[in-house]
């Protein structure tokens, strides 16, 4: 479980978070939404650990975790420009994080190629990232992403490049596979349709504070 206790942030005089608190659940999808500017990307960088907050706490289980490195909370990170290796083709990406773990070559191919299936870009895995869509570089990244099987998917903005209608098709796809993986997932995102498409509980927020928390049902009759 996650907990986000009192956090603040402040940059100059400029407060991008206030006092925020909110805890999230094993297997939860959470979506983290509102207007550019009101601090969404300041609290995943909290959480993702490339931050740090001037005030308050972020807890995994009965762990603190607000000091601990990026790499030492096993969460994995999915931005809006992909952030793909260059040096590596699809399958290299994919492949890279199981072997940073130190699984044998041979069973991290295996995993990255079944990864790969389960995001539709079977037959792919030689290509450069360079050749691809933006569409095709996105799922990637999101099989890189979950094939390290994260405690927790942070998705800053993943559809935000991508045009209108090649992003109605990537969000369906790749949500869809998120919530058979059931991982435990924060979505950061403006997109009100976006948030309601995977999320069961959304923190809404404004101005560096949270708005409203509650299910999608909650919010729409209370907006
Ligand atoms: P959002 O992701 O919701 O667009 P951000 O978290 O990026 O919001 O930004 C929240 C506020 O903090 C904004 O006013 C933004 O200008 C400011 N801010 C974010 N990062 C920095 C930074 N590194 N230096 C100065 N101000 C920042
Ligand atoms: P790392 O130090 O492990 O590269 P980052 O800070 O770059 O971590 O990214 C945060 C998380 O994203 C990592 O804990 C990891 O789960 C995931 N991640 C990053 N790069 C890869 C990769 N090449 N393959 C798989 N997962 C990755």
């Amino acid at each position: 479980m996650l907990q986000v206790r009192t956090v603040s942030k402040n940059y100059g005089a400029t407060h991008a978070l206030s006092n925020v608190s909110f805890s999230m659940q094993d297997g939860e999808a959470l979506a983290i939404l509102g207007p550019s500017g009101c601090g969404k990307s300041t609290l995943l960088r909290i959480l993702a650990g490339l931050e740090h907050p001037d005030q308050g706490e972020v807890w995994w289980d009965d762990l603190e975790i607000t000091t601990l490195p990026p790499e030492k909370r096993f969460f994995s990170l999915v931005f809006q420009d992909y952030a793909l290796f260059p040096h590596l083709n699809v399958l290299g990406n994919v492949m890279f994080g199981l072997i940073e773990r130190k699984m044998p070559r041979k069973a991290a191919e295996q995993q990255a190629l079944q990864w790969l299936e389960k995001v539709n870009l079977q037959g792919l895995e030689k290509r450069k990232t360079t050749e691809l869509s933006g569409g095709q570089q996105q799922r990637v990244s999101f099989a890189r992403a979950l094939a390290v099987n994260p405690r927790l998917l942070l998705l800053d903005e993943p559809f935000s490049n991508l045009d209108q209608q090649l992003r109605e098709e990537v969000q369906n796809e790749l949500l869809s596979t998120l919530r058979e993986t059931q991982n435990s997932t924060i979505l950061v995102t403006h997109d009100q349709q976006e948030a309601f498409k995977l999320a069961s509980r959304i923190v809404l927020m404004r101005e560096g504070q949270i708005e409203q928390m509650g299910t999608p049902t909650d919010l729409y009759h209370h907006p």
